[in-house]
């Protein structure tokens, strides 16, 4: 790799360890080489995917409404990086070795490193549900999304005279629900170019808790399950799923769901290299992390996102998995690497309140601001603007103009 005294390797280029990347080269004089690695040659726009996992662009080629989809979700590390002082590489990591100061890659090459971020995020949590894993779809990635737009689409070519179709969604979270109004609104198209009755297909929400979007206030949670059922989606709380057979949801209380596609939105843990990485205290699959991120013994390694686990004093548990706190801590990560450097303490995370923004089908988003919400049309502009802000923090202007129409403009194709 490159050769310098001075390696800083951030592994993972998503919310935390693009802008932990982005903020080092800032800060940091030329002769330290910033190392971004990620298995893939982009950046996933993750509140992007049940977007890509239900659009219907209007554009009736194959091959373009799939270029389409993957521009709006994907954003080339090539492009975002051009004219930085920031080296990609396209590897899969295998294993990290905090004391020999190594991270080996498929294929067999070996990088060494003086400080490391392990910025690698999250995988689906099946919890160990029989037939779970293998059976249901998940959505974590591009490829996840595009998998389950694909199975969606081929349920409604497959099965022209079939009586019914059921479409399942596992888990009444922030995904879940996203998920679940989008994927409505899509079925309401599919019915009319299928020529399909829509009473014969039906959308439901399972949540193992008595409500959904268990983080958020009360208000927020009663607003979700009222737009939701606007959209006809049958939402079912209190519904904890022990087993899936392929055609059925078998719940604990003994009663049964048959079902023709279950789409799993319901948990997720820690990348699992995590649990293999000798010396480091795990919790549930993360990494702890000591509030300036550092891994306890191993002064030059930080974890961040949503593999780190540190506790949120306002809820006294792990603190959200959210993009909004990956890219806080890839912040706070660059300033505490640049500040090892200079020979000053580390600054400490100090989480914020999560405010969250949940588009729901449509151009309808719930706003949960703190003591405000806003539903409506209203939060599905908060929630667009957050969205170009986003895009302007990792491109120019210009650039971040023209990706936003083009991906705002795909998005209300369905509505
Ligand atoms: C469908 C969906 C919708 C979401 N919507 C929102 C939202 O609206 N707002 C919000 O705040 N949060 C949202 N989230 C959560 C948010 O995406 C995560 O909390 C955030 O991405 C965590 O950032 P991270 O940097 O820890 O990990 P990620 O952003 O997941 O990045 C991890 C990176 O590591 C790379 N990687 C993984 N394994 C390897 C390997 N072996 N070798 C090399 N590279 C590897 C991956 O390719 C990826 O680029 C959503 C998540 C999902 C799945």
């Amino acid at each position: 790799m490159v050769g310098t005294t001075h390696n800083i390797i951030i592994l993972g280029g998503g919310f935390g360890g693009l802008r932990c990347a982005l903020d080092l080269e800032r800060r940091l004089p030329p002769e330290y080489s910033v190392i971004l690695i990620d298995k893939e040659a982009y950046h996933t726009f993750t509140p992007w995917l049940y977007e890509a996992a239900t659009a219907l662009p209007r554009n009736s080629n194959e091959r373009n409404q799939f270029y389409e989809i993957r521009k709006a979700t994907a954003i080339g590390f090539t492009e975002l990086l051009r004219g930085k002082r920031i080296h990609f590489f396209q590897k899969e990591v295998e294993g990290i070795h905090l004391t020999d100061r190594a991270i080996t890659f498929a294929g067999g090459s070996i990088a060494r490193y003086d400080y490391l971020v392990i910025a690698l995020g999250s995988v689906a949590n099946f919890y160990s549900t029989p037939g779970m894993a293998g059976g249901a779809y998940p959505l974590k990635t591009l490829n996840d999304a595009l998998t389950v737009r694909a199975q969606v689409y081929e349920l409604f070519e497959r099965t022209p005279r079939d009586p019914y179709l059921t479409i399942a969604i596992v888990g009444g979270g922030l995904n879940g629900v996203e998920l679940a109004g989008e994927c409505a609104r899509m079925l309401k198209h599919l019915c009319t170019q299928f020529r399909r009755d829509p009473k014969t297909v039906s959308l439901t929400l399972l949540e193992s808790r008595p409500t959904l979007l268990t983080d958020l206030r009360p208000r927020v949670q009663h607003e979700a399950m009222n737009r939701l059922k606007h959209l006809n989606v049958s939402v079912r709380t209190n519904q904890h799923v022990a087993n899936y057979t392929g055609q059925y949801l078998l719940f604990q209380d003994g009663q049964q769901l048959e079902v023709d596609l279950c789409i799993w939105a319901a948990g997720i843990k820690g990348n699992p290299l995590g649990e293999a990485i000798s010396g480091v205290q795990q919790e549930n699959g993360f990494l702890c992390v000591e509030p300036s991120l550092q891994i306890a013994g191993f002064p030059t390694v930080y974890a961040i996102g949503d593999m780190a686990y540190i506790e949120d004093p306002h809820k006294l548990m792990r603190a959200s998995a959210t993009a909004q706190k990956a890219m806080v801590q890839g912040t706070l990560a660059a300033e505490n690497i640049a500040r090892s450097l200079a020979g000053q303490p580390p600054t400490l995370f100090r989480p914020l309140p999560a405010r969250y923004a949940v588009p729901i089908g449509g151009k309808y988003a719930l706003v949960d601001a703190g003591i405000i919400t806003i539903a409506g049309i209203l939060g599905w502009w908060v929630k667009s603007i957050i969205h170009f802000k986003y895009l302007w923090s990792i491109m120019p202007l210009h650039k971040a103009m023209v990706h936003w129409v083009e991906t705002t403009w795909l998005g209300v194709q369905n509505d």
